[in-house]
């Protein structure tokens, strides 16, 4: 076993604390990970605070996780010491069903094994990259290309594959028109992701605040959605709508902003239902579609596409104490675009 030092939380309503915890042996398809840099996602946040229902605790969450091979099973084929790997959402499969069969793991018809708060094959219940090392089956660990950081790495793992798989599967490129809403950790990866594909991106947002980024990061245009005009001069507009926000919001107001055909896709993950008028759907054969991280072979994809465009996360790096801290800021949006935690102050 290897004892790796980590940050947990004990409840709901508490503060993450310093903590050891035990990773289990190499198994002889398994890797053991030193994690160098873990990026906070805002799903961590919300498992955290059991708003996605009842968890194990205590929790290490992190689900972006980027750091160097230091060992690896007898069985490896894919990965030796020393190289610079990474670790999504997801840590297994059962490798067997139709959808795993595709490479579509996520959507693994006996449940994908989630990097934290899930139960691996052993029974025993996942922590998170918020530690010093990681053991990871070798089919669920992705190589960071040689030209990204691994502190720009670790938040593709999940705000990249995330919104780089809808675009990909609905077809951004050259000759559509995409509108990406929210300009938060996902919405930030959407526009340089969705503008490196070719397609012409519009950003809404609830405020122009974050404009001469989002115009930095690829976008074409930038509108406010707090200003009911951008709907009325937007509508029709989009072959593609990628919803990064987890509030609700006034769905048939963002379809009527499809064209013929169009297709809106939730990213984000609101607890409470949506409310949906059908007739804003019928009206122009408009889809509402969903989509949850991406398979293992496209998160490879996607990060061999962030190398060769030179597309990079915009971060900040914040220190192993400050967790709750980055947690209280990214509840009130203020970080651009996302925190990543310096594995080495742990
Ligand atoms: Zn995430
Ligand atoms: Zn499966």
């Amino acid at each position: 076993m290897v004892t790796a030092k980590a940050r947990a939380v004990d409840g709901p309503d508490k503060s993450f604390y310093e903590t050891e915890i035990q990773r289990r042996d190499l198994d002889i398809n398994d890797i053991l990970i030193e994690i160098k840099i873990s990026g906070i996602c805002h799903s961590d946040i919300h498992t955290a605070h059991g708003e996605w229902g009842p968890v194990n605790y205590p929790l290490v969450p992190g689900h972006e996780i980027a750091g160097i091979v230091t060992e690896v099973g007898s069985n490896v084929s894919k990965y030796k010491v020393g190289d610079r790997v990474g670790v999504g959402c997801m840590v297994d499969s059962c490798g067997e069903c139709k959808n795993c069969q595709k490479g579509e793991e996520q959507y693994c018809l006996k449940g994908n094994v989630p990097t934290y708060a899930g139960v691996d094959k052993y029974g025993e219940p996942t922590q998170g990259g918020y530690a010093t090392h990681i053991v990871v089956t070798e089919d669920f660990v992705v190589r960071i290309p040689d030209n990204i950081e691994l502190d720009a790495a670790a938040p593709l793992l999940c705000a990249g594959i995330t919104t780089y798989s809808p675009l990909n599967h609905w077809g951004a490129g050259p000759g559509k028109k995409v509108a990406i809403v929210g300009m938060g950790g996902l919405g930030h990866m959407a526009v340089k992701i969705a503008s490196a594909m070719g397609a012409e991106v519009t950003v809404l947002s609830q405020t122009l605040s974050k404009k001469e980024d989002g115009l930095e990061f690829g976008a074409k245009e930038y509108y406010a959605t707090s200003d009911p005009e951008t709907f009325s001069k937007l509508a029709g507009t989009f072959d593609l709508i990628i919803n990064t926000v987890s509030a609700k919001i006034d769905m048939d107001a963002y379809f009527s902003l499809l064209t013929l055909d169009g297709t809106l896709v939730n990213v984000g993950a609101p607890a409470e239902p949506l409310a949906v008028n059908v007739f804003s759907l019928i009206g122009h054969r408009r889809s509402f579609a969903g989509s949850m991280i991406g398979g293992i072979r496209e998160t490879q994809e996607m990060l061999d596409f962030c190398a060769e465009h030179n597309i990079a996360p915009k971060i900040e790096v914040i220190s192993a104490d400050r967790i709750d801290e980055a947690y209280e800021r990214v509840l009130a949006s203020d970080v651009k675009y996302r925190f990543v935690i310096d594995i080495s102050t742990m």
